[in-house]
């Protein structure tokens, strides 16, 4: 048998197992992948936006009243769009959920499912370092998407939202949402996380998102004083940063901030204000 005609046979069979591991991947694997996926994220979307929907706009809503930040409430328009674009942003992470799954099996990242390989105390601990890593890469990712060439492409989208809601937490333009979705994969590149951990340090991201957007402040009085309490961010915080469209760019922490000049010069000022209105005779300032 001719050598050419032999290896072209074994170059067949080969392309031939190729194929069939790809239809296999496309009919098998990925609609399984994005179930999987689609109900991960779907729920932890719904638990952490329909958790503070209800709970501050509906249920604490008559005892939060003095406590609203700005006037007027945003109306269903405002809302309807925001799904829309949660539901897109949903669909990317989806998407990149599947992408990656075949990277996460070859055994690329660091995430772990055995406690002991690590220990107790690394378990507890990876949660906070991750939610730092977080704030630092949700800081510089967030500043460079407000840069004047980013702006419109990245990030023009979640801004649309003068006056924000709990549904503005996933309000995002395609290319803001694979941004906001990288962080996970490049942190697991770096550092040993346990399956159960990373799904908390994932609620705890979409809680503290979407009650950045609430609209009403929830922290006590005195807040931007206290010697620890000063630290975190107040909903009054990422509020001005909607309202102004620049400025207070930190998600968890306001050191990034203060460090680099970003904080909004009347910010405590602005939060005293809101904190200080006892009675339902003083309004929110309209904005
Ligand atoms: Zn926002
Ligand atoms: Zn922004």
């Amino acid at each position: 048998m001719p050598r050419l005609f032999l290896s072209g046979g074994v170059q067949d069979k080969r392309t031939e197992h190729k194929m069939d591991a790809i239809l296999n991947w496309l009919i098998n694997d990925v609609p399984a992948n994005a179930l999987a996926g689609l109900q991960f994220e779907a729920t932890r979307y719904a638990t952490g936006t329909l958790g503070v929907f209800f709970g501050i706009w509906i249920f604490l809503e008559p005892l939060l009243k003095s406590r609203k930040i700005r006037k007027p409430t945003p109306r269903r328009r405002q809302i309807q769009m925001e799904l829309f674009n949660s539901f897109k942003t949903i669909c990317v992470f989806v998407a990149l959920d599947i992408a990656i799954f075949d990277v996460a099996q070859a055994g690329v990242f660091k995430k772990y499912d055995d406690i002991a390989e690590y220990g107790q105390l690394w378990y507890w601990l990876s949660i906070p370092v991750a939610i730092l890593l977080h704030d630092t890469y949700f800081y510089w990712a967030h500043r460079a998407m407000h840069h004047p060439k980013l702006f419109k492409t990245f990030h023009l989208t979640h801004h649309r939202s003068h006056n924000p809601t709990p549904f503005t937490a996933y309000s995002f333009a395609v290319g803001e949402a694979v941004v906001m979705y990288a962080f996970v994969p490049l942190m697991m590149l770096i550092m040993p996380i346990h399956g159960s951990a990373l799904v908390i340090v994932l609620l705890i991201m979409i809680f503290k998102n979407a009650l950045g957007h609430c609209g009403y402040e929830l922290f006590p009085r005195g807040t931007t004083h206290h010697p620890i309490l000063k630290h975190m961010t107040t909903i009054t915080h990422h509020d001005m940063h909607h309202e102004r469209a620049n400025g207070n760019y930190g998600f968890y922490f306001t050191w990034w901030d203060k460090l680099m000049g970003t904080e909004h010069p009347d910010y405590e000022a602005r939060f005293d204000a809101v904190t200080a209105r006892r009675s339902r005779k003083i309004a929110p300032q309209t904005a």
